[in-house]
């Protein structure tokens, strides 16, 4: 490619709604352009670098035994209903209507699809394993989408799925997707690191991020030098010993705290409460029904292992005016010690009760009068603790959590931090932030079961297909490329995604000039040799010329000047390494041995 052909809008500054390197790198360079948040063109450049980065998945997935298929991204709303999933996905769900008035989602991913693809096409174990993938636009509604490629609203992905026979079959599948990934992002130049995750909405029962660290990234990974262990903060534990009991008085105590109402000041004079003699008590709304969440003062929850360990679909704080009714007291005095106005006189209790069961019930809130509580594993056996009244003002001492406070269920509940012991080998946790580029999911009968994706055992039996599904960020990966390869002046690609491999940098364009004439020879003979070459043939000065190359990142530039070539020589230079002259005649050689340090940068 002739760099006067293409269209290469490098810029001096990046926008200024781009936040971090990697995204004003891809404006700067001329990669993409924004048409509006979180939706973009890519441009030769980016397409280019896109497109190797597809071909490595692609290969990988091939080489792993999966199909490629093309799925629309056009799904009809009755899979999704089928699935559970309308309303579970619903916050980033596009929808949209056709003239007939029926309902679509735009592919935000595809069980339903696949999982349907597989009901109608799949009918005998003889006929399984199978995994399907495709490489497609996906769409999803991100509340806040942002820096660049990394959330944007609709983004490429390469999703696949596999259908097995048995468990141990689908555990093959996964870990074949697995290794498969670990070779892809090694093939891109990426560091990325499997850690273990949560699965979320959708669903299944074991499944792990691949994670580049970067200080822009949006996770939190916990992990341990010593044994290797690594995991999202949504999931990650550590083996921090529980609460320690001591010897209590015979009940809960009320004392007067007026004006306290944070962990922080019931800590210190004239209370002296330490954290870790506090029970925190968070109130939810978790589908539509109140719980109770205890914490110990000195933890923090952690949201999703809410959801993932109660199961809800979803759960919002409660607002200031639903506990004062739940409870009948602000943030700041609750507890679990007497809930359901317990501590009122029967009467009062019953109509206080009542009251107030109406009006959240009529604001769409119900179980009102079985609270459930769910306690952080930390507190079980802590006694001697502190914790509120529910009385505005009011704090309960000697509260043991086991003998005063009716606690539904114990879950893992809290946020790991760093330095706690881990809990395979005891050394300290450290904690670091990632961007998540892949995730693979063991699926297990869930959409199998609800979409009828079933087989025909040997035993003549009909069995639901055991399923996996395994995703790749593929615009994504590419700009934690960028995030991860960069230094002041641009873009540092490895050689296996860089757009082009080559920039030839004659510094003077006439046609019939020494420099243009060597720079095409040499243009010509790379080329054959499948080198991707791009020949600088602006009539710029050389500096312009050097800081664009530097700037789109190329990972060699063979400049030819005039003076260079007097002495019958080239000068080639690796992005990060230094310049070397050589001879002209060995110029395409030394550029072919380069070019084949595939994995490198
Ligand atoms: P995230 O937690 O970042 O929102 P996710 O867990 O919802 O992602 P998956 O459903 O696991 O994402 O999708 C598979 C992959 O698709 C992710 O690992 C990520 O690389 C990519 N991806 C997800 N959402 C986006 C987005 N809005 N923009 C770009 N890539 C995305
Ligand atoms: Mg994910």
């Amino acid at each position: 490619m002739y760099w006067s052909k293409t269209l290469i809008p490098t810029l001096r500054e990046a926008p200024a709604d781009a936040e971090i390197v990697s995204h004003k790198l891809l404006l700067r360079a001329g990669l993409i352009r924004k048409l509006a948040g979180g939706v973009y063109t890519f441009l030769p450049l980016g397409l280019r670098a896109l497109r190797k980065v597809e071909q490595i998945i692609r290969e990988e997935m091939d080489r792993a035994g999966a199909n490629e298929v093309l799925m629309p991204a056009l799904q009809p709303k009755e899979i999704w209903e089928q699935s559970g999933r309308a309303e579970t996905a619903s916050n980033v769900l596009f929808k949209v209507k056709d003239s007939s008035n029926r309902e679509w989602f735009l592919s935000p991913t595809a069980e339903e699809v696949i999982t349907t693809l597989a009901a109608n096409e799949i009918n005998s174990y003889r006929q399984l394993p199978k995994n399907f993938y495709q490489v497609s636009l996906k769409f999803r509604d991100e509340i806040r989408p942002r820096f660049g490629l990394m959330r944007a609203k609709e983004f490429i992905m390469k999703d696949a799925y596999s259908f097995d026979t048995t468990d141990a079959g689908a555990m093959a599948s996964y870990q074949k997707m697995y290794a498969a990934y670990q070779r892809i992002f090694a093939r891109c130049g990426l560091q990325a690191f499997p850690v273990e995750a949560d699965t979320g909405v959708i669903g299944g029962s074991h499944s792990h991020e691949f994670m580049v660290p970067a200080e822009t990234g949006e996770n939190d990974v916990a992990y341990c030098e010593a044994c290797g262990y690594a995991a999202n903060i949504e999931k990650a534990t550590s083996g921090l010993p529980k609460t320690a009991a001591r010897e209590i008085g015979a009940a809960p105590e009320k004392f007067a705290t007026p004006g306290v109402v944070t962990i922080e000041a019931l800590s210190k004079d004239p209370y002296k409460v330490p954290a870790n003699r506090q029970i925190k008590t968070l109130v939810y709304i978790a589908d539509s029904q109140p719980i109770l969440i205890l914490i110990r003062g000195d933890d923090q929850l952690n949201e999703t292992k809410l959801l993932a360990k109660t199961g809800a679909v979803v759960a919002r704080p409660a607002t200031v005016d639903e506990i004062v009714l739940l409870l009948g007291a602000k943030p700041g005095s609750l507890g679990a010690v007497y809930i359901n106005f317990e501590r009122f006189p029967d009467d009062v209790r019953n109509s206080l009760f009542e009251a107030r069961k109406n009006i959240l019930e009529r604001d769409g809130i119900s179980g009102f009068e079985k609270i459930k509580v769910y306690a952080d594993e930390r507190l079980q056996g802590a006694n001697d603790m502190t914790t509120g009244a529910n009385e505005d003002g009011f704090h309960l001492k000697n509260v043991s959590i086991e003998r005063d406070i009716k606690v539904t269920a114990w879950f893992d509940l809290r946020t790991v931090s760093a330095g706690e012991p881990c809990a395979k080998c005891a050394q300290p946790l450290k904690i670091r932030r990632a961007i998540e580029v892949g995730h693979v999911f063991k699926l297990g009968t869930k959409y199998s079961e609800k979409l009828n994706a079933t087989f025909l055992a040997a035993d003549g039996s009909r069995q639901p297909c055991v399923m996996g599904c395994y995703g790749i960020g593929v615009t994504r990966t590419l700009q934690a490329v960028i995030e991860q390869g960069n230094d002041k002046d641009g873009i540092i690609w490895p050689l296996s995604v860089a757009p082009y491999q080559v920039c030839l940098t004659p510094l003077a364009v006439a046609p019939e000039s020494e420099p243009m004439k060597l720079a095409e020879k040499i243009y010509a003979e790379l080329t054959a040799q499948g080198v991707d070459v791009i020949l600088d043939d602006r009539d710029e000065r050389p500096g312009v010329k050097f800081k664009d190359s530097e700037l789109v990142g190329f990972p060699i530039r063979l400049a030819i000047g005039e003076k260079a070539l007097a002495k019958g020589e080239v000068e080639i230079k690796p992005r990060s390494g230094p310049v070397q002259f050589v001879k002209i005649a060995d110029a395409v050689s030394t550029v072919l041995a380069l070019v084949k340090t595939v994995y490198s940068r």
